[in-house]
């Protein structure tokens, strides 16, 4: 089938018209003949099993049973009568209830002969029944006629309160192979379809519209499952395959006085095994001549920024630039002094750029900048304008990254003719599966492994109730020199009463902590930058004590001394945000704790959140029950990728399928890199439609 054909606009199909044509349009995006083709039914109603009456059980619809009516009679009622027959089967009895055409029936109705009953079973007045059913004279069925597995599509109430129902979209679609022959092209290779016993393209598609049993219904979609995964991973290897090939990166040949000097002299620390290991992989990468794009996993406070700063250190001593980004002031802040205190008496010039930075620094930075004089650069989004010119920046790194828009980070490509090394890290734990499909073309380093004498954060769940016993425990804490987290929620839809929440709380608190014995700090997303940075740095600096927040703490912030967090309405918060807000602790050679407060209704998840958070500090464990209970579509970060739109396969369930189609494409790839070989033609044409009608691959860079 000639693939332009497929893209004929869906109003020339027989029988769909302008007027269907923009309904199908607006409802369910179907404009080209290819798109309804790939409408795929939620589920098909299967009409080659056959019920007993002795296996009903009362939801179940759209079932047939075999049987007879022996008795039929007519039943008065409130307004009207209703027409009840009993009908049975060699397992027992039930109703068939008529309230329209009772009269037609009457006539029409055999007894005591065998007839196929289809519909919806019904419990009502301690029997089963089934209202208007479908019926056939068993000896008058001719299968082959009749669709055995019906198909149902998506829908929307619009469609089909405008008539659009389900029986005529399934025409279309049965129009639809009438027309083309059914002759779709295959989209896989010979070898990949033999090994894997794939069902070939043309007899799949016609199975997933209209299979003829389950069996034939499961093959197809373990067929076109594949078939989708296999494209993606394609096209994220092949991009990988261009970048490693086209895209030169700058060569950091060697390992110089800088490295080895803070190395051996201004370490604070041993480095742990795994920030080793990070570290050979990115070196690796930087040595490599192509340009690195890699995204290092690490869960909060795995000391990601020490292995930044040393990757920093390898661009210097090369004679290039590096800059660090990060989300917020806040942090962008506290990278800078953290990173200056590291550097210590270090030859290297450091500078920081936000928002906020006054105009004549900024001149001089800029100057800086583009002359060279300065090393590393620590930033806000202010990094990405465009006034802001390296000489020769040749490692970016990307903190927090999922607070980074996609369209930002391909920016950094652009600041030299050379892109230069990208490094995005991330505390966000993204299940293996995940990662591998969403960022399949950028390499993966993980540290998986907490500094040493870290004590794992404890963590409660205590109702409101029991405030004072909190707040006791807080008062003792504090007396023994520790600092506290009051973290209250801020949703959007309901912003103003969050506010509420918040002051009423800091208030409550103010009153149980009075001055001057205790001080405290509030920041929240309405003050003005200067007045959050100021509440901060009290806090940082150890002359507040409490901290009452929103979530504006939740990334990055590092306070050693913090070991109580407080987290309000625990409830209302998603797993990863109270992992996230959990980081903010446990920083400090002290033990600490998270207290997740909440009232007493709760709902089933909510309590599953709790329970997580209480039994586990691991993030990827977390990471792992967060996306079975809200699925991948909500994983921070991955909304805009547009990567888990997927048409048939579920990243999550088919991850076995997923490793299978990984596992294919690369093996083309390694046999084939360009899609050269005859073999592969059919691949080569497919991926070349793939990449011609969709652009939502281009998420990344
Ligand atoms: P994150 O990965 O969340 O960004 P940080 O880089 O902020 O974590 O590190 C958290 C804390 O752990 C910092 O105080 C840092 O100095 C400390 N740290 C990092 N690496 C080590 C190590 N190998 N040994 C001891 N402490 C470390
Ligand atoms: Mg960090």
């Amino acid at each position: 089938m000639n693939s332009n054909y497929l893209q004929t606009p869906i109003t020339y199909l027989k029988g769909v018209g302008p007027n269907r044509a923009d309904l199908l349009g607006s409802e369910l995006g179907i404009s080209t003949y290819q798109d309804l083709l790939n409408l795929f039914p939620n589920r098909h109603i299967d009409r080659t099993q056959f019920y007993k009456i002795n296996q009903l059980e009362r939801s179940n619809a759209d079932i047939q049973i075999i049987g007879k009516i022996i008795h039929i009679k007519t039943v008065a009622q409130k307004r009207g009568s209703r027409l009840v027959a009993k009908f049975i089967d060699d397992t027992g009895e039930m109703e068939l209830v008529w309230f329209r055409s009772q009269k037609w029936i009457r006539e029409n109705l055999k007894l005591n002969t065998p007839y196929v009953v289809f519909g919806r079973v019904n419990w009502y007045n301690g029997k089963f029944s089934m209202a208007h059913p479908e019926m056939e004279i068993l000896k008058n069925q001719q299968p082959a006629k009749r669709l055995r597995m019906q198909p149902v599509y998506p829908s929307t109430e619009k469609l089909s309160n405008s008539g659009v129902t389900n029986r005529m979209i399934s025409k279309f679609v049965l129009q639809l192979f009438e027309e083309t022959g059914g002759l779709f092209q295959e989209t896989l290779a010979p070898d990949i379809l033999d090994t894997l016993k794939l069902v070939p393209k043309r007899v799949a598609l016609r199975a997933i519209h209209f299979p003829d049993s389950q069996e034939e219904l499961a093959r197809a979609r373990f067929r076109l499952k594949f078939e989708e995964l296999f494209f993606i991973q394609l096209q994220l290897l092949m991009k990988k395959q261009r970048r490693q090939q086209k895209i030169r990166g700058f060569n950091f040949e060697k390992v110089g006085d800088l490295f080895n000097g803070f190395y051996e002299e201004h370490l604070p620390f041993e480095l742990t095994s795994a920030q080793k290991k990070v570290l050979r992989e990115i070196r690796a990468d930087l040595g490599s001549n192509a340009q690195m794009n890699r995204l290092l996993q690490g869960d909060v406070g795995s000391g990601k920024t020490i292995v930044a700063l040393m990757s920093m250190l390898l661009a210097i001593d090369n004679g290039y630039q590096a800059c660090l980004m990060a989300p917020t002031e806040i942090l962008a802040n506290q990278h800078y002094n953290s990173l200056k205190e590291l550097l210590g008496s270090l030859k290297v010039s450091i500078e920081l750029l936000t928002g906020s930075t006054r105009k004549s620094d900024r001149k001089r930075i800029h100057e800086a900048l583009e002359n060279g004089e300065l090393h590393i650069l620590i930033g806000t989004h202010a990094v990405l304008e465009d006034k802001v010119v390296f000489k020769n920046l040749g490692l970016a790194i990307v903190d927090e990254q999922h607070r980074f828009g996609v369209a930002q980070r391909s920016r950094l490509w652009h600041k030299n003719a050379t892109p230069p090394h990208i490094l995005v890290m991330t505390a966000t734990p993204i299940p293996r599966t995940l990662a591998m499909s969403l960022y399949g073309d950028l390499d993966i380093s993980v540290i998986d492994e907490l500094p040493p004498g870290r004590k794992p954060v404890k963590t409660v769940h205590r109702f409101d109730q029991n405030r004072l016993k909190v707040f006791q425990f807080i008062r003792d804490e504090i007396k023994k020199g520790r600092q506290v987290y009051v973290v209250y929620p801020l949703i959007k839809e309901s912003e103003a009463l969050d506010y509420k929440d918040l002051m009423d709380g800091y208030e409550s608190i103010a009153r149980d902590f009075p001055m001057p014995d205790y001080q405290i700090s509030i920041v929240h997303g309405q003050m003005k930058s200067d007045a959050k940075d100021y509440e901060m740095n009290r806090f940082i600096r150890g002359e507040t004590q409490i901290m009452v927040a929103t979530t504006v703490i939740e990334v990055g912030v590092n306070i050693p001394n913090a070991s109580v967090m407080i987290i309000e309405s625990a409830e209302r918060f998603g797993l990863s945000q109270l992992h996230q807000l959990r980081g903010r602790v446990g920083r400090g050679a002290e033990q600490s704790y998270c207290i997740l407060m909440t009232g007493f209704k709760l709902s089933s998840e909510a309590k599953t959140r709790l329970e997580t958070m209480v039994a586990t500090n691991d993030g990827f464990e977390i990471a792992e029950v967060d996306l079975k209970l809200r699925g991948p579509g909500d994983l921070m970060g991955t909304q805009q990728s547009g990567l888990l739109q997927l048409k048939i396969a579920d990243i999550i369930k088919d991850s076995d399928i997923l490793n299978t189609a990984r596992f294919y494409a690369k093996k083309v790839l390694e046999q084939d890199p360009l899609l050269e070989m005859d073999q592969h033609r059919s691949v080569r044409q497919a991926y070349s439609e793939i990449t011609k009608h969709k652009n939502i691959w281009t998420y990344i860079s």
